[in-house]
């Protein structure tokens, strides 16, 4: 079932010299199917490939590419146990949660496919002219968001299928109109090669230029080192480290023609426990937060990796019954032996850190690659002075911070380095009390959670997933929900364009009877 090969479009090719097999680390043995990996020509092919596709795909309608995109998240679907059994095999992770995020993905695709069918998303602007102005006569200008071209996009670790080949980045570029590219993560080669044909077999189906998609495996970095210095690639999309996502950043902005790297990279989602969320309420809040860190192995981007709290009876409580609970909680299986042998390496490392004492650990013996929990707890000036604390630590880890007063947690809060997300617990008086925490915690993240967990990213317009680096390498925008799509795009203007050659979405008559602002108005009328 499973080639090995890449697609080239629609095409099945092994060209390469080089080969690997993934890992099932809940077996702790190879998987027997052998991939191999792109080569430089199979790179240019597919790149190119993308290039010449883009040329119709970019200008098909809305309606055409939702079908498609509809179409990949039904034959998703039909892959059905096959698919399933392919992504635990190479991932670790339960049926139930690889059922969650395959429905996550298709629901992705068709929020994308019923948006472009929609149409306004484009930001359809148009300035009527003003022949009789004085003393020079208006021009007429009409604007609207058009596709950027081909995209790469790299398949991440933590999620085979939500943020991999098929997955939010991939569906948001195809709806943009941008052919992909996708470099599969090689952990999940399988399943890439899977989801790949489910696409490519909706492409078939209809009538998408072939070029469109193309799935390239790889086990080093040279894939994608040669991806995104090709001059026909326009946009990067990734998910990953910061050590990775910065290499590509900076490849990307040495080319000749500098492109976008969005890169959505590490982050410890600071928790601040105000002091009336502790009071009464310890247990409750230790018992959500063992939760949250351990779920999925803490393989999570979202996992709340750093706690703020004002030292005293109710924090001590806090640490208390957090780390009783860590230590009941049956460690998970990792994604793979790197990531538990990197989990180690952190946990052993911050631990090791001057201040630092260890809360909660969970030391009986556990099978190969799960990941044995852990809470650290250290003062306000020992967590300040020392920026090694302040980065992740990939899995079911976190440090509880024992501040003094408020100050101090504010200025913990202001020394951290950007992060997707920021969590409060608390009363709504002592937040509104104490409004310096809240905007400090704002200045740093993209979404700030009230009363709750930040494990668990709603797919929605509202949601923002991203934050000031490193959390992305660009907060203006999201990985997650339809507005991603922002990234894909470019405006463009048509001046004294005739009516008709310009796009349907710019036409007086308004024939996809979207929302425009027509001579600063917003309205969906005709002109
Ligand atoms: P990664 O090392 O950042 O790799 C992600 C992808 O980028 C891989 O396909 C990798 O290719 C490629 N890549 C990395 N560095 C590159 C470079 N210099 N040039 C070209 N390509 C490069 O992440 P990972 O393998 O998914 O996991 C490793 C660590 O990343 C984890 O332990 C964790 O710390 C972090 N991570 C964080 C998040 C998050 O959401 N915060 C998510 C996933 C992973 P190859 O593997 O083929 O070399």
């Amino acid at each position: 079932m499973i080639s090995g090969k890449n697609y080239i479009g629609a095409h099945l090719s092994a060209k390469g010299t080089i080969t690997y097999r993934t890992f099932n680390p809940l077996l702790n043995i190879e998987n027997e199917p052998l991939h191999t990996e792109a080569s430089q020509e199979e790179v240019d092919e597919a790149v190119d490939l993308a290039a010449s596709a883009f040329e119709t795909y970019g200008a098909m309608s809305g309606s055409q590419k939702a079908t498609f995109l509809n179409t990949i998240a039904d034959e998703i679907l039909n892959l059905d146990d096959a698919l399933i059994q392919m992504y635990c095999s190479e991932s670790g992770l339960p049926e139930g949660r690889a059922k969650g995020e395959r429905g996550r993905t298709v629901g992705q695709l068709r929020s994308f496919a019923d948006l472009i069918t929609e149409g306004s998303w484009v930001d359809a602007t148009i300035d009527t002219a003003l022949p009789d102005r004085t003393p020079v006569p208006k021009p007429d200008l009409r604007k609207m968001l058009v596709p950027l071209g081909p995209v790469v996009v790299f398949g991440s670790s933590n999620f085979p299928f939500a943020f991999s080949t098929a997955g939010g980045d991939t569906a948001a570029a195809l709806a943009a109109g941008c052919p992909v590219v996708v470099k599969s993560h090689p952990m999940h080669a399988g399943t890439s090669e899977m989801v790949a044909s489910a696409v490519l077999r909706a492409a078939g189906k209809t009538g998408m230029p072939n070029g469109v998609f193309s799935n390239l495996n790889s086990s080093g970095t040279a894939v994608g080192v040669q991806l995104v210095g090709h001059p026909q690639v326009k946009a990067v999309g990734f998910t990953g480290s910061i050590k990775g996502g910065r290499a590509l950043f900076n490849l990307a902005s040495q080319r000749e023609e500098p492109i976008p790297v969005f890169a959505e990279m590490g982050s410890i989602n600071p928790v601040v426990a105000l002091p009336s969320a502790l009071k009464g309420h310890a247990d409750d809040w230790a018992k959500k937060y063992a939760g949250s860190i351990t779920v999925g192995a803490g393989q999570f981007c979202t996992n709340p990796g750093l706690i703020l709290g004002i030292q005293g009876t109710d924090l001590d409580r806090f640490i208390k019954i957090l780390g009783s609970e860590i230590e009941t909680l049956e460690p998970n299986c990792m994604l793979h032996p790197n990531i538990h042998e990197n989990y180690e390496k952190g946990k052993s490392e911050l631990s090791g850190q001057h201040g630092v004492t260890v809360a909660a650990s969970y030391d009986a013996e556990v099978a190969a690659n799960h990941a044995r929990q852990k809470i650290l707890t250290v003062d306000g000036p020992g967590f300040l002075k020392n920026p090694r604390l302040h980065q992740e630590v990939f899995g079911p880890f976190s440090i509880v911070v024992r501040c003094a007063d408020l100050d101090e947690l504010t200025m913990i809060i202001n020394n951290l380095e950007g992060q997707l997300t920021g969590t409060i617990l608390g009363s709504t008086d002592e937040i509104r009390a104490n409004q310096k925490v809240g905007t400090a915690l704002q200045n740093r993240v993209g979404r700030i959670i009230f009363n709750g967990v930040p494990t668990g990213v709603e797919v929605c317009p509202a949601m923002q997933h991203g934050g000031p680096y490193p959390a992305s390498t660009d907060s203006r925008f999201t990985a997650v929900g339809t507005h991603s799509i922002k990234r894909w795009v470019r405006p463009f203007s048509y001046q004294n364009w005739p009516q008709e050659l310009l796009p349907d979405e710019l036409k007086d008559g308004n024939p996809m009877k979207i929302s425009r602002l027509v001579n600063n108005a917003l309205s969906n009328d005709p002109i």
